[in-house]
């Protein structure tokens, strides 16, 4: 999962990109890139690097970037390594000077690599999905520029529709993006299932209209723009240098947004598809506290009181705790200077983070039962650490309860689970991810009560195995 944003008609594009990125650091901490475009001078410059928004960015590389087009990246890395080649936005020089960042993964990558080199021998310097799509996009546009039908000098948006055509026939997978094409304007698009999120904002500046993209509503907001819309599954945005906006919608498919973003990514200020994320995420525990209640109705649990499992899954606790009566006590105290687990990106790292992250409140966890609220458990790591941590600390019983169904499946569209064997709830039924997570009693949300919440536009293929671009990719894993 990675942060993405565009901005095209003001100034103050690269300083917007600069605070977008800080703003959307949560949704990557490997690397960051910003890319932009001087109308005036017709010259692009691009700065990025592995690390955080604020050490990639220094006060005197931020005071000289200028242009009044520009585009932003935050990466979370599944595909690629953590090389500098991996790291967005990708640029090519022809035809026209391109530049995307994407946020999303493809699960043809070996096919598309193969491809593109040997094919259209384009030689890949990175292993970043990012590189493939710029190529098919640049491989398109340059057959329509040597058919003679335009000069390099002239661009029209719907010879860039028919680019991104013909990318969604061949690039499967999950991805948003956004672009620039030099020195036309900005583009964006995401894919025919609209998996991952990108809206669109405007404002009134004294330059005129500014255009905003970006990952997530409450970016835009915070930068002054109206947010307008989610982009639809398969739609394609492009806004030229004098503020026109064209848009244009290819190949769409039955809309399929990632149910993980409402679950635990996006941030709870954000709205996605018109759906508040934290109202999403209070209806979460609310819709998981009728299941509760019958567990302590049939004597199954007696809870004490309810503990969340900082950050994301605070906002369903406080709904669980409301509509139980019982008390909500934070007695997991949270290190806020370790990164979120989840997002770190190899085992060994993960674990030590969550030893780090976490430290148990004793003096009210001894002797008492416990209802642990947590958004999902994907690996069970953490999970079962904090299940021995108030063991050790004293509790008595522990139930531990995942506003998400269980999770069986890989992702292949962007988020860090891709084998199932890494999944505790492979193949498991909830007796044995309890005995392996050691605690008294999982509890579940299901699968329809997640759908009654979010509605049923969304992705839940890693809860089902029914992905909405074919189930082929897979067989190898
Ligand atoms: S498989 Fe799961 S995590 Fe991946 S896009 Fe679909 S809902 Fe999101």
């Amino acid at each position: 999962m990675c942060g993405i944003i565009g901005i095209i008609g003001t100034s103050k594009a690269p300083l917007e990109i600069y605070q977008g990125l800080l703003l959307l650091q949560h949704r990557g901490q490997d690397a960051a890139g910003i890319l932009n475009y001087d109308f005036d001078q017709n010259l692009y410059s691009l700065e990025k690097n592995q690390g955080y928004v604020d050490k990639v960015f220094t006060p005197e590389s931020l005071g000289k970037m200028s242009g009044q087009m520009s585009i932003g990246h935050t990466r979370y890395s599944t595909v690629g390594s953590l090389d500098i080649n991996d790291v967005q936005p990708m640029t090519l020089n022809y035809p026209y000077g391109l530049g995307i960042a994407h946020n999303g993964n493809l699960v043809n990558f070996d096919e598309l690599k193969k491809f593109l080199n040997e094919k259209k021998k384009r030689f890949l310097f990175s292993k970043n999905d990012g590189e493939i799509l710029i190529n098919l996009i640049s491989d398109y546009l340059s057959y329509i520029l040597k058919k003679n039908e335009f000069e390099h000098t002239q661009f029209h948006p719907e010879i860039l529709f028919s680019a991104i055509r013909y990318l969604f026939e061949y690039a499967l997978g999950g991805y948003s993006i956004v672009g620039t094409i030099a020195p036309f304007g900005l583009f964006a698009c995401k894919d025919p299932n609209g998996i991952r999120p990108l809206l669109l904002g405007k404002k009134e500046t004294d330059e005129g209209i500014s255009y905003c993209l970006a990952s997530e509503s409450f970016v835009l907001e915070f930068l002054g723009y109206n947010v307008e819309r989610d982009l639809e599954p398969g739609e394609i945005v492009f806004i030229s240098k004098e503020g026109k906006l064209y848009s244009s919608i290819v190949n769409p498919q039955p809309k399929k947004q990632c149910m993980f973003e409402w679950v635990y990514f996006s941030n709870p200020e954000s709205s996605l598809d018109g759906k508040s994320i934290y109202k999403s995420r209070l209806n979460l525990g609310k819709m998981l506290s009728h299941k509760i209640l019958k567990l302590i109705d049939n004597d199954e649990i007696s809870p004490d009181f309810v503990v969340p499992v900082p950050e994301t899954s605070k906002i369903a606790a406080t709904a669980i705790a409301e509509h139980l009566s019982l008390p909500l006590r934070p007695v997991l105290n949270k290190n806020r200077y370790i990164q979120r687990s989840f997002i770190l990106n190899n085992q060994d790292s993960r674990e030590n983070a969550v030893k780090l992250k976490l430290l148990p409140i004793k003096e009210d966890i001894k002797g008492k039962n416990l209802l642990v609220i947590d958004d999902s458990i994907v690996r069970g790591t953490t999970s079962s650490r904090i299940v021995k941590m108030l063991k050790d600390a004293g509790a008595n019983e522990i139930y531990f309860a995942s506003t998400c169904p269980p999770i069986t499946h890989p992702c292949g569209y962007g988020i860090d689970f891709p084998n199932s064997e890494d999944l505790i709830a492979y193949q498991k039924s909830e007796q044995e991810i309890t005995d392996l997570l050691g605690c008294h009693k999982v509890i579940y949300q299901t699968e329809d009560d997640l759908k009654s919440v979010l509605g049923e536009e969304i992705c839940s293929a890693c809860l089902t195995g029914d992905y909405p671009t074919g189930g082929e990719f897979l067989a190898n894993k």
